[in-house]
């Protein structure tokens, strides 16, 4: 249920209010929003007397959140999340470039990348520590070695750091390093990890998984907001089709129909999307033509010698010449760079 209070409501008030419906049971989450306290109460309230409750001063109304996801739902918090995260506010009109290669490979690679995207314009620095790879046979990631690099070559080009974590008991250490954890889409539905990640109080970017709805995207969002971390990035990468030219299919619709569903801010991932470095560029540009809130990108300077997602990570030159285009095409859509 979505309770507004009164606007007014002294603070004892608005607290008497959420510990009444605590002790049925119910969980209370708060959002302000246009100087009215909004309380989305949630759990079985079967128990509950919704008559009653609109009855109480405090209360202006209660309605049921239709959304399964209530906490993700514009339902509960009409305004756009806007995330901080060093120099970008993510959400907001300024969009995010986080580009970089798909693993940390060494120092000299890490730091020959940061130098490229920084320069180009990307204000976060992306790369895989720990990576989930198909074979047992490809290349792991350096792990914490891979996450110190990492955080040395981003602090050296004035970048913020996101990295993937793939078990819960490596969140705090990629917590550590990272100023925000990415959620794989091979792991969108590791319900622990989603619990782990929002106790690390840190951004989290969940990627979507590639067999996932949309909405069974936003319920693990939902994991993540509704035991305390309301920092959530989404991020499309792409989905499972029967269309084998591409390596995956990326959907492009998702951006309005989650932009209309959900306050959390979208981004997008033309490279898993694609898997192809020709097609990366226009998939970006369409990406930001369509209100994505930014890109992740695969960038590496020599991605034939590669250890991972080579054929699809653009040369620094190339990821140059589209952050020209993006800014471009965000003068066109209301947006900044
Ligand atoms: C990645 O970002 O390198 C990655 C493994 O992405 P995804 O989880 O989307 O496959
Ligand atoms: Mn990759």
């Amino acid at each position: 249920m979505l309770l507004r209070l009164r606007r007014g409501t002294s603070e004892p008030a608005v607290s008497d209010v959420a510990a009444r419906l605590r002790l049925a049971g119910l969980a209370l989450h708060r959002t302000d929003h246009d100087g009215q306290v909004r309380l989305a109460a949630v759990g079985d309230g079967t128990a509950v007397d919704w008559d009653e409750v609109r009855r109480w001063p405090a209360v202006e109304s209660a309605e049921r959140i239709e959304a399964p996801f209530k906490l993700a739902s514009r339902a509960f918090h009409p305004a756009d999340t806007v995330i901080s995260v060093g120099r970008c506010a993510i959400g907001s009109q300024q969009l995010v470039l986080m580009a970089g290669p798909c693993s940390v490979e060494g120092e000299e690679q890490a730091f020959t990348i940061a130098a490229a995207v920084a320069k180009a314009g990307a204000t976060v620095l992306r790369g895989g520590a720990y990576k989930p790879r198909t074979s047992p046979y490809s290349f792991q990631g350096l792990g914490e070695e891979g996450l110190k690099i990492l955080r040395r070559a981003a602090d050296a080009h004035g970048l913020a750091v996101v990295s993937e974590v793939m078990d819960p008991e490596h969140v705090e250490q990629v917590a550590r390093y990272a100023d925000i954890v990415q959620v794989g889409a091979r792991n969108m539905q590791s319900l622990s990890l989603l619990r782990e990640v929002a106790r690390a109080q840190k951004p989290v970017l969940l990627k979507r998984g590639m067999a996932a709805t949309i909405e069974e995207w936003l319920m693990s969002a939902e994991h993540v907001l509704s035991n305390g971390n309301r920092q959530v990035i989404l991020c499309e990468r792409g989905i499972r089709t029967f269309e084998s030219y591409t390596r995956n299919t990326l959907d492009l619709n998702a951006i309005p129909v989650v932009q209309e569903l959900s306050h959390l801010p979208v981004i997008v991932d033309p490279s898993h999307g694609t898997g192809m470095r020709d097609k990366v560029a226009p998939m970006a540009r369409a990406a930001i033509a369509a209100g994505a809130d930014g890109l992740l990108v695969e960038v590496h300077h020599d991605p034939d010698h590669a250890l991972s997602d080579g054929p699809q990570s653009l040369y620094p030159a190339q990821f140059t010449e589209l952050v020209q285009q993006i800014r471009a095409i965000a003068g066109v859509v209301g947006r900044t760079l």
